[in-house]
Parts: structure tokens; sequence; C-alpha cells
């Protein structure tokens, strides 16, 4: 797929240049040459993560990525160097959208990515009308949906994350699920499942802040959220017991909690979940890639 890039001629009437730096006014600046954007990868599969590495003059205003009509930032990665800064944009692709071409803006440029099928097993089961229930407790989906939306400016997480349990995985991120003869549209398994005995450890994925420790919740039972930065969050839910506290700092491989049933699980596992800028992405990918 040929990458199209535009400058604009100097040639330009002067009008539609002072109409074109208005419009992009704050938010928009000229990405210039191909090798100052880079898209890992250009051809994800459905629920990776794509990371957009972008340099520029250290005094240009980077622009806004759009996805799918969500818009993404992007942050500096440390400090300038010369007369450049870099950044970083992250982009997780939704589990549910289809296999396909799809278009990417950065500021005003587009470029082409292709979404490849993750191949997620589909499971089917069947259930009694009665025995599927997803009662939340009052105020808990706007907790949980506030805390995947968390998107703080400092990274708090070096390298690649860890693997949070050390038991072996029952389910895997994304798959889907046929109830009763019919596909789930919007349902797919957001983390991974591991199936520990009661009381396993759980540690912290990599190092963040904890902006979720609440017992008690009827779907997550008791569960805890880093905000790693930047739009990176993850999860740990059904633990039997929490270690940590609201607002704590917590180190890579810390023990945050213990595994349990608590919440809407039949038996002890920890279900563990990783948002990127409030979308579900595969932690698999995460725990070998150095982000
Ligand atoms: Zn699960």
């Amino acid at each position: 797929v040929p990458t199209i890039y535009r400058t604009l001629p100097i040639s330009l009437p002067l009008g539609l240049l002072l109409a074109g730096q208005a419009l992009f006014a704050g938010s928009h600046a000229a990405i210039g040459s191909p090798e100052n954007l880079k898209i890992d990868p250009v051809s994800p599969r459905q629920g990776q993560t794509m990371v957009l590495h972008l340099t520029l003059p250290a005094d240009a205003t980077p622009p806004v990525v759009q996805f799918q009509k969500k818009t993404y930032k992007f942050h500096a990665q440390g400090t300038k160097a010369g007369d450049m800064m870099k950044y970083r944009a992250l982009v997780a692709v939704p589990v549910v959208l289809p296999a396909g071409n799809y278009s990417l803006g950065v500021g005003e440029e587009t470029r082409n990515i292709t979404v490849t099928n993750a191949g997620f097993p589909v499971q089917k089961i069947h259930l009694s009308k009665d025995k599927d229930n997803f009662i939340s407790s009052p105020g808990e989906e706007e907790a949980v949906q506030k805390a995947r939306e968390c998107d703080s400016e400092k990274q708090l997480w070096d390298g690649t994350f860890r693997v949070p349990c050390k038991a072996r995985i029952t389910t895997r991120f994304g798959l889907r699920r046929m109830v009763n003869g019919r596909l789930l549209a919007d349902y797919f398994h957001t983390g991974i499942d591991y199936g520990g005995g009661l009381g396993a450890p759980v540690y912290a994925t990599q190092g963040g802040r904890v902006i979720l420790a609440h017992n008690g919740w009827r779907l997550h039972g008791n569960i805890v959220a880093l905000d790693h930065g930047q739009g990176v969050v993850s999860f740990y839910l059904h633990l039997s017991k929490i270690l940590v506290k609201p607002g704590e700092l917590v180190a890579p491989g810390q023990m945050i909690g213990k595994v349990g049933s608590t919440g809407r699980a039949t038996g002890p596992h920890l279900h563990f979940s990783l948002y990127v800028n409030g979308e579900a992405t595969d932690p698999s990918d995460w725990f070998i890639r150095h982000v």
C-alpha cells in the first residue's frame, strides 16, 4: 500500500493558507517527511495495540489521531533531543472491528492500515434466561468505565508488562460467545483468565497508580485498577483480598491482591484486563513487546 505524502505548495494563496492554519490552530503540525511518522504495526490484528511514533520540531504542537470516530492524543516521550521532540500515541484496534482496510487520520493526513482477523474462538453455550445475570451494583459500571477512560500524562511503566498471576490460563483474550445459537455481536472476553487457587498472589503488571480498589461489587467483585499513564489501565477482578489503597503508587510485580471468586465468577480465578484509551486490548502482546 503506497503512502501518500502531501506538502503545502509554496504557491498556495495566502488566504487559503491562513484558513488552513486557523482550522488546525493549536491542534495541528505538519508531519513532513515519511520517516517522521511510524505506525507499528500497519497491519494489526483485531484487539492489538498500534503504536504511533512521531518526531516533530520541538516547538510544534502534535496533531490529533483519529480512528473509527475516536480521537487519540500524542504524548511526549522523554525530553527533547536537539530541535526535535518524540511523541507516541496508542490506538487499540477494537476486537469487534471486522478485518479489512481502514484509514487512520493523523492531523490532516490519512494513512491506510489493514486490520487482520485474529481468529478468536467462538464458545457455544446454552443458557436458561434466568441464569445469565448481569445486574451490577449501584455505581459499579460508572466507576469501572471512568477508570477505563483514565488518560493521565505521566508514563509510570517501563518496558514489557508482566504476567499478573502464575496460575494457568483458562480463558484467553478475545473469545466470542454464541448463546443459544446466536452470536453476541458486542460480547468478547475482555481479558485473560488465570485459574489460580483461592488466595494465589496477584501482581501489578507494571508500575502504576491505584485508581480503583473496591470491595463487594456484584459483577467485578473485589477489584483493583492501576493507571499506568498515557491511557493504559490494568484491571484485576474477583479478588479474595485487596492489598492496596486508592492513590497508592505500586511497583512492577508488587503483590496487590489475592485470587478469589467474588462477583460474577463461577470459581476462583483472576480476570486480568488491559485497556488502552478506553478499548480492551490483548495483554499477551504487551507481555512480549516493548512499547
Ligand atoms: Zn474473564
